[in-house]
């Protein structure tokens, strides 16, 4: 909490108008809108409402396929599966959880409709080369951007690179809203179609800009729009999103300075893996990804040999009363997968399997004023 939210829902409630699309959801889409360069912004009730609006705009139908990630959250493929795509899942990369840009054009058919990449962390996927697999071969690309907020791809926001980005303001992200989400619209072509699925198959919000002197049904939709509690909710929020980054890119430099002074065996240091040591903790090895890009400290994680090695440091971190915790399991190895993509269920994708059994991460919030060396100890 910032602070502001109650009294932002307040002067919302004095408005005298708390449904969706007033005075708050227009800041908070407009902030998005001017500071990130992006064509337009759409508040939804959540970021698995935006990839269910993306799906429907890139108009899949059922046989469709559509590439994405193995390591996902379960919205980034629901909502495709709600339209009848099939799901052909991409491995993720030796050395971080993003998928593997070498690894799509083979998954490409002539089913294959659009390729929906996660920034994972906040850190981006490699967005030229796949912007270019998918121009090569006419596809969508959808950014679920749900963890990304602030972080960009050489100089480009996350969500404003591909055809349509997805955010989240879940409860759980840098900025919050306890249940929220946005669709980022960059293909000027799918602007007005947006509105209308956003606004329940109807062109209101053209009425209400004067634009149609009467609204009515047009398309299919359905009530994607938050009231304007939740977006004054937000833009409490947002209005601190400067001060809430700097924090929290303070704290994931203290986490990285703190286990990098504690490595000991520095021969095993490479560009991308750091290795240590932590005393007490018997023969246990970290390592971690990637140390130049911290995205926009969404999270702070470690990678471990293997599950034996995280569950004793997890056990470790709590004998001290600190909760860790992991992260997604394969998509491909769900209960859904095996009932309903045999064949995928079937695939060997060993990073992601890696990073379901090996990857933990540490708190990571606002609140958190210090980050103790006692992470690294015994004592
Ligand atoms: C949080 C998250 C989602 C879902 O966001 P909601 O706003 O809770 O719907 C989707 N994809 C990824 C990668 C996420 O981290």
């Amino acid at each position: 909490m910032t602070g502001k939210e109650l009294s932002y829902i307040q002067q919302a409630v004095d408005l005298g108008k708390i449904s969706g699309n007033g005075e708050f959801t227009r800041r908070c889409q407009a902030f998005f809108e001017q500071n990130y360069g992006i064509e337009k912004c759409l508040l939804t009730n959540s970021c698995t409402d935006a990839l269910e609006m993306a799906a429907l705009l890139c108009d899949i139908k059922p046989g469709d396929e559509v590439i994405m990630p193995s390591f996902t959250f379960v919205s980034t493929a629901n909502a495709f599966v709600l339209r009848g795509a099939k799901i052909v899942f991409v491995d993720s990369k030796p050395d971080h959880p993003n998928m593997d840009e070498s690894l799509i054009e083979e998954l490409i058919t002539h089913k294959t409709k659009a390729i929906v990449v996660v920034h994972y962390a906040g850190v981006a996927c490699e967005m030229d080369a796949i912007m270019s697999i998918a121009a090569q071969h006419k596809l969508w690309v959808i950014e679920d951007a749900a963890q990304g907020i602030d972080s960009f791809y050489k100089e480009k926001a996350l969500g404003s690179i591909g055809h349509l980005g997805c955010m989240s303001f879940h409860e759980t992200k840098n900025i919050q809203c306890g249940e929220g989400g946005m669709l980022m619209i960059n293909d000027p072509a799918m602007i007005k179609r947006a509105e209308i699925l956003w606004e329940k198959g109807t062109d209101r919000a053209a009425f209400f800009r004067g634009e149609v002197n009467k609204y009515g049904w047009v398309d299919i939709g359905s009530s994607f729009l938050p009231s304007e509690v939740t977006a004054a909710f937000l833009w409490a929020q947002l209005e601190e999103l400067k001060f809430i980054q700097s924090r929290r890119m303070s704290l994931w430099e203290s986490y990285f300075q703190l286990f990098k002074d504690n490595k000991t065996n520095p021969e095993l240091l490479s560009d991308t893996l750091q290795f240590f040591f932590i005393e007490g903790v018997k023969d246990l090895n970290i390592t971690w990804q990637s140390t130049k890009n911290k995205g926009n400290a969404h999270m702070f994680y470690l990678i471990f040999k293997n599950e034996s090695d995280r569950a004793n440091y997890s056990g470790f971190l709590k004998s001290k009363e600190v909760l860790s915790v992991f992260h997604y399991q394969s998509l491909h190895k769900s209960d859904y997968a095996r009932n309903h993509f045999p064949a995928q269920f079937e695939r060997n994708l060993p990073n992601s399997d890696r990073y379901s059994d090996s990857l933990l991460r540490l708190p990571m919030f606002y609140e958190l004023r210090e980050v103790s060396r006692s992470l690294c100890s015994d004592q």
